[in-house]
């Protein structure tokens, strides 16, 4: 299985790192080693010495395609979860002003935190999702899917037209703007609407 991940669709993210706007998806993959094992602590690797949070909705491919128009892109995932890219911000600036590819800086080991999941079916609307990142108890990322410059299904249309989706791939469909370091003993929980999705201790 793969990770897709989405950089820069959202605004205010795009602003706070002093990025440009994209006229396409920014996309990048981040292989299976990078999951973070389920109740392991994520250990910041020693390389970096700016790890970031990034907090993500993620939508779960369960049916495999590839060109899927956007008008059919619903019927290829059906639950919604939410994540972390961690990103090491140092090692990326590095890589960006060189013009190389960021795969150092997000794809290493236990950089993708993947939660649980929920019924796409216990939403109303995939595109009006609230979702936070609460860090030691204070609320430091909140967003919702309405204000993704690219929505789920445009996204499913775009990426599928260069990588054939298989049954449990995953998409990180971007981070809202608040993305900032963490450090030792910190506890990072995030949220779907009231719902904890996942609880993790930095290392
Ligand atoms: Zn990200």
């Amino acid at each position: 299985m793969k990770l897709i991940c989405i950089g820069r669709n959202y605004t205010e993210h795009i602003k706070e790192l002093d990025n440009e706007k994209p006229s396409d998806p920014v996309v990048f993959l981040k292989p299976d080693t990078s999951i973070l094992l389920k109740k392991q602590p994520f250990f910041i690797p020693d390389f970096s010495d700016d790890v970031h949070y990034e907090v993500e909705v993620l939508v779960k491919i369960n049916k495999v395609g590839k060109h899927i128009a956007k008008k059919f892109a619903h019927k290829y995932y059906d639950q919604i979860g939410l994540g972390i890219d961690f990103t090491a911000r140092d090692l990326q600036a590095q890589l960006k002003a060189k013009g190389l590819p960021w795969e150092k800086a997000k794809a290493f080991d236990g950089a993708a935190v993947i939660g649980d999941w929920l019924p796409k079916s216990a939403f109303e609307n995939v595109d009006a999702i609230d979702f936070s990142l609460h860090k030691n108890e204070t609320v430091v990322q909140s967003g919702n899917t309405s204000l993704m410059l690219w929505k789920i299904d445009e996204l499913i249309e775009y990426v599928s037209k260069y990588f054939t989706l298989k049954i449990g791939d995953i998409i990180f469909t971007g981070t809202p703007s608040g993305v900032g370091k963490v450090i030792a003993n910190d506890k990072l929980k995030g949220y779907i609407e009231d719902k904890q999705l996942f609880s993790i201790t930095v290392k």
